[in-house]
């Protein structure tokens, strides 16, 4: 078998800057030891996020130039509308500014006080939103993904008899939906079977229960069901996709992953009273229905993005290039979550710097540390994100303490991935100088974006 190549050639280049160490050290100081305060120029290779990051293919940037900017019925709406509505099979398609807006709207209406919404993993926005609602949200991921480096095929799985019990506990009546996130974003990328929407949307039906996907990235949870459960071996990815929908009363979408767009996002539902009333709301806090919060040219972009994921050469060379890394970080030994996600690679930063304790967030220090050696910008998924404090105090840390490297689409090259693979393992070797972290400043919601830290000598 011959390499796996990058499914296309480049026709623009942007060009990436690079600093010294000292710069770095200098830099990194100045923002506090927080990722996010780097101004991106001052950054080499960015695996801050996959999302919005994307590079577009010219037959998007065709698409661009294309987009018919009228304020009602422009016919690049309803091109995006045909082709969401052939994926989904949905004949409700709802375009918003972004994944969070199709929450928002969604669960201001089937949400609220006494309301409980149940999930492999809910993301962090799709909580806040049910949250902000009023209404509880509850995950229930599968016993496998709970251990990030012991592999299995789906680790986004739901568990199945958690759900049952869960809707025994809470009462049926009180379910608003049940939401499986393809693939588990928070749980590491790792993807859900086939198999397993099948059980849980069993179980939605015989309770009566909505059933609804987190859509974000469907197209590389379909490619991981082609080559992970063998009913699917010879289907193709379009229609493993168009099955997984075919379960869902409805779902919600940011553009800004799976689709290879800069922005957007799309809600899509089968109930037609239920459509109305989302679009009530649209219309007030996003725009009128045929542009939601988008301009006609990114709902070209998405339309076309949608179509070229199913590509099942890019989607091979995707989902090969996180297990790429991953295979050198592990014969290097490097603690890695096992086997690799869709969109990301995951360090398990507590046994990586084993030295530090919890308190002294070692995903942060090993973030810092991959800065300050190579230029690399990744975030820190563990107690900074997640920790909060008890009565006394004290920090009660998170499960678990990963550091993410989210890979942009169709942006890097493989040898930005071995570079990668070079500073990570260089880090590695020199892991016991690398001090933990003390936290000095820090907001009181979502603090990761804004603390101020220092190393601690
Ligand atoms: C990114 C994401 C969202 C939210 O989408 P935005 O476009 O960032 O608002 C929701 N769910 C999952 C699983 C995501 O990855």
């Amino acid at each position: 078998m011959h390499t796996i190549i990058e499914p296309f050639r480049i026709k623009a280049v942007e060009p990436i800057h690079f600093t010294t160490r000292e710069q770095r050290e200098l830099l990194l100081k100045e923002a506090h030891y927080n990722t996010f305060l780097l101004k991106s120029d001052d950054v080499l290779i960015d695996l801050l996020t996959d999302s919005g990051t994307s590079a577009m293919s010219s037959d998007q940037w065709a698409g661009i130039m294309r987009g018919d900017e009228s304020y009602a019925g422009s016919p690049s709406f309803f091109r995006f509308e045909a082709v969401v509505k052939e994926l989904t099979g949905m004949p409700f398609i709802i375009p918003t500014h972004q994944g969070r807006a199709s929450e928002k709207i969604l669960f201001s209406i089937t949400g609220g006080k006494g309301k409980v919404f149940i999930s492999n993993t809910l993301f962090d926005t799709t909580r806040a939103n049910i949250e902000f609602s009023g209404a509880e949200g509850i995950d229930l991921v599968c016993e496998e993904g709970k251990h990030p480096t012991i592999p299995a095929p789906f680790k986004g799985n739901m568990d199945v008899e958690a759900l049952e019990r869960t809707i025994q506990e809470k009462g049926k009546e009180h379910i608003a939906m049940v939401i499986m996130t393809v693939t588990n974003n928070s749980g590491g990328g790792q993807p859900v079977s086939m198999g397993n929407i099948r059980s849980v949307k069993a179980i939605c039906a015989q309770n009566g229960i909505p059933f609804y996907i987190d859509a974000c990235r469907f197209a590389e949870n379909a490619y991981f069901i082609k080559i992970r459960e063998e009913e699917f071996a010879d289907k193709s990815v379009e229609s493993i996709a168009q099955e997984m929908f075919s379960y869902a009363d409805g779902c919600t979408m940011s553009a800004k992953k799976d689709a290879f767009a800069n922005i957007g996002g799309f809600l899509a539902l089968h109930d037609k009273d239920l459509a109305q009333q989302c679009r009530n709301l649209l219309v007030i806090t996003e725009g009128f229905p045929t542009y939601g919060g988008l301009a006609g040219r990114d709902l070209e972009a998405i339309a076309i993005g949608l179509r070229e994921v199913l590509d099942e050469h890019y989607l091979q060379y995707r989902i090969r290039s996180m297990e790429y890394l991953t295979e050198k970080l592990i014969k290097a030994g490097v603690p890695v979550m096992q086997p690799a996600g869709g969109h990301a690679v995951y360090l398990d930063a507590k046994q990586f710097l084993d030295h530090i304790p919890v308190e002294q967030y070692p995903g942060q220090a090993l973030v810092c540390a991959l800065y300050i050696t190579g230029g690399v910008r990744c975030v820190e998924i563990g107690s900074l994100m997640f920790g909060k404090y008890d009565d006394a105090g004290k920090l009660v840390p998170a499960t678990l303490e990963l550091v993410r490297l989210a890979i942009p689409r169709r942006v890097y090259t493989q040898s930005h991935i071995d570079y990668v693979a070079e500073v990570i393992i260089e880090v590695y070797k020199n892991r016991k100088a690398i001090p933990g972290i003390r936290i000095v400043e820090e907001a009181p919601l979502l603090r990761h974006f804004t603390a101020k830290m220092e190393l601690i000598r």
